[in-house]
């Protein structure tokens, strides 16, 4: 049978639950939720700073921690949480329960630390809520094929809530936070900064993959993969439950359900990058293979790359990693130093990666170069350049940060009136 009451997952992170204050409030909205006539299930963070202190508890035990504990220790924040809110709604009347991730069992692989969700048993949730008890879900946590607990990533409450709503075949997942919606850029940088009633999967999953952080990447690949309704609002307004009718906050969507497409949707930051030359090599067949072979070999990811080469037949390849890796993609072309032959490794972390989405680059030319125009126009130098079909990124020194992202904010149209 198919449920005739709407049924919405509510998801709160971390600012949303910083202190009692707080979630008393988080419990009222779920409150006012259940009384609008909907089935809830909630899914909550961890309490503000909760996740970071636990990860230096590990860190400053061992750096090379052994990652199945580092889950053990971690996945407490947001056991806290459920526990705490789901006393919070009992002392206001609502009948509600909390539930940890092997609980459900919210199943995943045993990438301790980054671990993908697998399966979701949504039977005993469902019961309750047509019951008419709230279960109140600890996020960012899972179980192993062999019982340990997992975690998701940092940001991994995001992919809880998805893959929940997935499984409860839940009619819209609403992503709490603490700004009211997914803007045009980072309203905390840029104040003009233009709030989206709509925006696509596809430039929702990019602008999150190239840095902003208002939804994991993972819960936004999620959301398109099993059209999961996504919107994104603040807890920090006070206001009537939202119906589909008056939905306060963002929407992800498919393209078809926005009418007027903009060129660009966002613009996007990564402060997480570090950029790696290797200089004077020489230039032949298998050079690139010889380079990234070992990084390969050694997990580090690699992002931005760029060649070029001299008149002397030297060549010089600059590419970027995320800031965690530069330590071991270092040490693994030192390593390999024999094979490349290069004549020397430069490093830099005090890099950034800009970038511009929006799907109307599909049929648009020239947002690349109004980007390197503008940029110019403010004598920031471009170090690296890549492309995809629906965005541009730039990397540059980090000292340009605000005044990059304010500047092509203005030349793409995107202020706020
Ligand atoms: P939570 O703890 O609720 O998960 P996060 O800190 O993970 O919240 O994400 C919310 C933050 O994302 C905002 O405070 C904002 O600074 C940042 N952010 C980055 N880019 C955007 C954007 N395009 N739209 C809205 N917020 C953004
Ligand atoms: N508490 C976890 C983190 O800080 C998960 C989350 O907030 O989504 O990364
Ligand atoms: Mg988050």
């Amino acid at each position: 049978m198919f449920p005739t009451v709407p049924r919405i997952v509510m998801k709160f992170g971390g600012t949303s639950v910083a202190d009692i204050d707080r979630i008393r409030a988080v419990a009222e909205k779920v409150r006012k939720q259940v009384a609008s006539g909907c089935e809830v299930a909630v899914v909550v963070s961890a309490m503000s700073g909760v996740t970071n202190r636990l990860v230096g508890y590990c860190q400053s035990l061992s750096a090379l921690h052994d990652a199945r504990e580092y889950d053990a220790v971690v996945a407490t924040g947001e056991q806290v949480t459920s526990g705490l809110l789901a006393i919070a709604l009992q002392a206001i009347g609502v009948d509600a329960r909390s539930w940890q991730g092997w609980q459900i069992a919210l199943n995943t692989d045993d990438a301790h630390g980054k671990a993908r969700i697998g399966s979701i048993n949504g039977g005993a949730l469902i019961e309750r809520m047509r019951a008419g008890q709230v279960p109140v879900i600890a996020g960012f946590q899972g179980v192993a094929p062999d019982g340990r607990i997992t975690t998701l990533g940092r940001g991994g409450s995001d992919t809880s809530a998805v893959a929940l709503a997935a499984a409860l075949k839940a009619d819209r997942c609403d992503i709490y936070t603490d700004v009211d919606g997914i803007y045009t850029t980072d309203p905390r940088i840029v104040a003009r900064a233009r709030k989206l009633d709509k925006i696509t999967y596809e430039e929702m999953l990019e602008l999150a993959s190239v840095g902003a952080k208002v939804l994991q990447t993972r819960s936004v690949e999620l959301a398109m993969k099993e059209r999961v309704r996504v919107q994104v609002l603040s807890s920090f307004v006070d206001g009537p439950a939202p119906t589909e009718g008056s939905l306060p906050g963002s929407l992800v969507v498919d393209e078809d359900e926005i009418v007027e497409k903009e060129l660009v949707a966002g613009i996007a930051y990564s402060r997480d990058e570090a950029k790696i030359s290797v200089r004077r090599v020489p230039d032949r067949p298998g050079i690139a293979a010889a380079i990234f072979g070992p990084l390969t070999a050694a997990n580090v990811n690699v992002d931005m790359i760029v060649q070029s080469t001299g008149a002397d037949g030297l060549t010089n390849m600059t590419f970027t990693t995320s800031k965690s890796d530069l330590a071991r993609a270092i040490q693994a072309l030192e390593q390999a130093r024999g094979i490349i032959q290069y004549g020397e490794l430069v490093t830099d972390d005090d890099v950034v990666k800009i970038s511009v989405v929006g799907v109307g680059m599909r049929s648009h030319a020239g947002v690349a170069n109004t980007m390197f125009r503008t940029l110019s126009d403010r004598n920031i130098n471009i170090q690296v350049i890549s492309t995809s079909e629906i965005k541009v990124s730039v990397l540059i020194a980090a000292e340009y940060t605000e005044l990059a992202v304010r500047a092509l904010h203005t030349a793409y149209g995107l202020d706020a009136a």
